[in-house]
């Protein structure tokens, strides 16, 4: 409870520092015993901080899946370590530029929380991924690449950087003359909300356009701390996007994603993309079939406005990049027959509630 009384700046570095990263705690704080854990720690890190532990609800449920390590993550060989090829298409170590006006860059291998089904799982919480050296390589490529108008900070998560820090890099991208828009992706609004702090935001407003692409994957993520974190940023003009991850056993069921989506809209996060799950070595535990995506998509659009649906994409294995997958099938022949069953269905149902 003492770190109630801590001013908010140091209160979210507390919250971290009091995380479950081992086998031994899992077991005494929340009574887990996953058998083969401890192989699958010194692969993959955990990291549970006491916030994210206060919205599991139960063993098995949509948060604690995302949270708490399993042992198929080293059981199950399937899939591959990197199958975006984010490697190959690296001009310098850390910066992915795959589409000609954008680069993905890499400033932290941190997070508040290490998911399990992270695409990123390779790189995550280890510490020579990311270094000052990477930072200074990626900062200077985008100086020297003038088609560079849209640099997508990411990790691991920015966030979890210090406000100077931060502060550092992001006057050093607005120093460059053909970078237009900056953005962030960072999941600390939904693991860590306390990070998001009246001084971090005062900083980031400093910087506009800029835009955070957060990440929540069940409504039970929603909660009044983070409709507050998510408040805070859009009084400071700062539109917020949603990229969640169509996770089996998470948030498979349209049910579930409806009301996802619904209350993204209440705390002001518009959804962006619902990507289907990378296939990551790891992870294939999490991994649906496409037509479990669009099922939900077709859900999704009978029960919400245009502004609560995300776009359903799938990132090419290879480096291909992202693609839309589309609901109603991607022939015009077949859309339209699928709109006219949509349409005898809305009638039906509306029939139904007079
Ligand atoms: C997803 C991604 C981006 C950003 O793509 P948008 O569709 O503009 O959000 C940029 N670079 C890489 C390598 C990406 O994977
Ligand atoms: S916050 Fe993002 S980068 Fe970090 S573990 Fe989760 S999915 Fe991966």
């Amino acid at each position: 409870m003492a770190r109630l009384q801590l001013p908010e700046r140091e209160r979210w570095e507390k919250i971290l520092a009091e995380s479950i990263t081992t086998a031994e705690e899992l077991h005494r704080l929340l009574d887990i015993r996953r058998e083969g854990i401890e192989p699958v720690l010194s692969r993959y890190p955990m990291r549970i901080n006491p916030y994210y532990l206060g919205l599991m609800k139960k063993s098995g449920d949509g948060v604690f899946e995302q949270g708490v390590p399993d042992s198929r993550e080293i059981l199950d060989l399937e899939g591959e370590e990197d199958p975006l090829r984010e490697e190959d298409l690296s001009p310098v170590p850390g910066l992915t530029h795959k589409y000609p006006d954008r680069v993905l860059f890499l400033i932290s291998n941190q997070c508040a929380m290490y998911c399990r089904f992270c695409n990123r799982k390779r790189k995550v919480g280890h510490p020579s991924t990311v270094t000052e050296e990477t930072i200074r390589e990626g900062l200077s490529y985008i100086r020297k690449t003038r088609s560079v108008r849209d640099v997508l900070l990411s990790g691991g998560d920015p966030l979890l950087l210090s406000d100077q820090v931060i502060f550092r890099i992001l006057s050093e991208l607005r120093a460059v003359d053909h970078v237009q828009i900056i953005r962030i992706g960072t999941r600390t609004p939904c693991t860590l909300p306390q990070r998001i702090t009246p001084q971090l935001v005062r900083m980031l407003k400093g910087f506009h356009p800029l835009f955070i692409s957060t990440h929540f994957n069940h409504p039970d993520e929603i909660t009044s701390a983070s409709a507050k974190a998510c408040g805070r940023l859009a009084d400071a003009g700062i539109p917020l996007g949603c990229q969640s991850v169509l996770l089996k056993g998470v948030n498979d069921s349209p049910d579930t994603m409806v009301r996802l989506m619904r209350k993204l809209l209440l705390i002001r996060v518009r959804p962006y993309y619902l990507f289907e799950a990378d296939r990551v070595r790891g992870t294939s535990h999490f991994w649906t079939d496409v037509q479990t995506g669009l099922e939900i998509m077709r859900c999704l659009h009978k029960s919400i406005s245009g502004l609560g649906i995300p776009q359903f994409v799938i990132d090419l294995p290879g480096g291909g990049g992202k693609v839309p997958l589309l609901p109603f099938g991607n022939d015009p022949g077949s859309r339209m027959q699928d709109s006219r069953s949509r349409i005898q269905d809305s009638r039906s149902e509306m029939q139904y509630e007079k």
